[in-house]
């Protein structure tokens, strides 16, 4: 992982350390020694996170964190806070301030590099995510961001020690919905079904091997998302490292400090909701790429790519495949008596009568204006002329409310039906065929289904 690392302290000493021990971990590391300085270094090349330290003459640490989490071109960029451990006052303030997670210094490796590495991965999660997603921006999340917002967040505790649930739930207690679950069996049932923002797990639990929870916690499809925190002792490093590389989100030593505790819950859960947020960003931007926007049927580009894979599938194994056109009767009269808005809302309803009358695993599209395909995986002739007739009598059958002041409207459509025909055949000449059947529907007097051209 090669990040941008900028460090920023005004005490020499304490820049060159961290510098030291972040490249050695091959990190780039840039160096800021002033709140403006590293405000110049951030606008002239972003990094990928910011150790920030608090006391610093001038701009100190608060206010770089507020500038940086305030300009929409570099509030994504992580911030680390590093802190006094005798100011426990100053992670609460760091937090409210916008930064993502806080050091103490002196400045534990293990500590370090967890976090490091955590909101680097992070971070470009979400800049891969930020750059697929074509709905929403950056700044319509902000919210998500700030910390303030974070509350209710579902959480799972799984421990055998009533003390130890017991404890955490009162430290979150009023905050978040902590569910504990002392059994680790049922606790992998249970978050399976349940859709939880974060997990907490002490390493240490009585006669089950937590590691081993963790790792099939990151393996399960339903739970593999879901930020894990985990409790451990002092000086257990080796676990620690372990659950680590597993892709365990974060931890917190023991004794548990209350405030660290809550403090860290709201992180993985405010980054947990931002990350679904942009993952659901990304979802309706994949649908958007493949759906027509005014009936929700699968846009012509889809049609085709599903249309080729399917002759090739079924040419291989030797099944059948049927393809329908369908073409609206004298649309144009439709949309010049009535206008262009009962037009369209004609397209949407006929829309949900194709698909109310074809199979699951058929495929409708609209292929462009008033035109549409449904493509019929594994249907023979005679099947597919029983569909076609079944849709062909749906539109006919009822008039169409669609708003129309003059009343509902009698609409009907013609459809042409072609075969998968031999292993030449290829997609494009299926559909010619089909093209042509629909003409001669439309040429034999409309409202009915041809299944050759000729
Ligand atoms: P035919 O029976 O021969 O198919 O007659 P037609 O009037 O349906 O055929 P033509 O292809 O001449 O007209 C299609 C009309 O469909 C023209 C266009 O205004 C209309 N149309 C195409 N796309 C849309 C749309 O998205 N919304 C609306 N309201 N009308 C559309
Ligand atoms: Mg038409
Ligand atoms: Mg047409």
């Amino acid at each position: 992982m090669t990040a941008r690392v900028l460090v920023v302290d005004d005490i020499l000493a304490n820049v060159r350390l961290l510098e030291a021990k972040l490249t050695a971990e091959y990190f780039d590391v840039v160096t800021a020694m002033s709140g403006m300085d590293a405000l110049e270094v951030i606008q002239r090349k972003p990094p990928d996170i910011v150790l920030l330290d608090v006391m610093m003459p001038g701009l100190d640490g608060f206010d770089v964190c507020r500038r940086i989490k305030s300009n929409p071109a570099t509030l994504h960029i992580p911030v680390v806070m590093v802190t006094a451990l005798d100011q426990p006052e100053d992670r609460v303030r760091g937090l409210e301030a916008g930064a993502d997670d806080f050091l103490t210094k002196p400045v534990n490796d293990m500590a370090l590099f967890c976090r490091v590495k955590s909101l680097v991965r992070l971070k470009m999660l979400t800049d891969e995510l930020r750059s697929r997603s074509l709905v929403g921006d950056a700044f319509n999340l902000l919210p998500n961001l700030r910390m303030a917002a974070v509350s209710n967040g579902r959480v799972l505790v799984i421990d055998n020690r009533p003390a130890v649930s017991e404890r955490i739930k009162l430290a979150l207690e009023g905050r978040h919905q902590v569910t504990a679950i002392a059994s680790p069996q049922e606790a992998l049932i249970n978050a399976s079904e349940t859709s939880y923002e974060l997990i907490i797990i002490s390493l240490d639990l009585e006669q089950v091997d937590a590691l081993r929870l963790c790792s099939q916690l990151k393996s399960l499809e339903r739970t593999r998302q879901v930020p894990i925190l985990i409790i451990v002792e002092p000086g257990d490093n080796q676990k620690l490292l372990r659950a680590l590389d597993m892709g365990v989100n974060d931890y917190l030593v023991r004794p548990i400090d209350k405030q660290e505790l809550l403090a860290r819950v709201n992180t993985q859960v405010r980054r947990w909701r931002y990350t679904e947020q942009l993952r659901s960003n990304v979802q309706a931007t994949i649908e958007m790429a493949v759906t027509d926007g005014l009936t929700g049927l699968y846009n012509r580009r889809y049609m085709e790519t599903q249309i080729r894979n399917l002759v090739d599938h079924s040419t291989n194994r030797a099944r059948s495949l049927a393809v329908l056109a369908l073409d609206v009767d004298f649309f144009k009269l439709v949309n010049d008596n009535h206008g262009h808005d009962v037009g369209d809302r004609v397209l949407q309803e006929l829309a949900v009568r194709f698909k109310n009358n074809v199979r699951n695993l058929d495929i409708v599209c609209r292929a462009g204006g008033e035109e549409f395909i449904v493509i019929l995986p594994e249907a023979s002739e005679s099947i597919a002329l029983k569909v076609a007739e079944r849709v062909r009598k749906a539109v006919a059958a009822k008039p169409f409310s669609a708003g129309a002041t003059s009343g509902p409207l009698n609409v009907t459509i013609s459809i042409g039906l072609a075969m998968l025909d031999g292993a030449q055949d290829t997609h494009t000449d299926m559909l010619k065929r089909a093209d042509q059947a629909l003409y001669r529907a439309k040429r034999e007097g409309r409202n009915r289904v041809i299944t050759k051209a000729a």
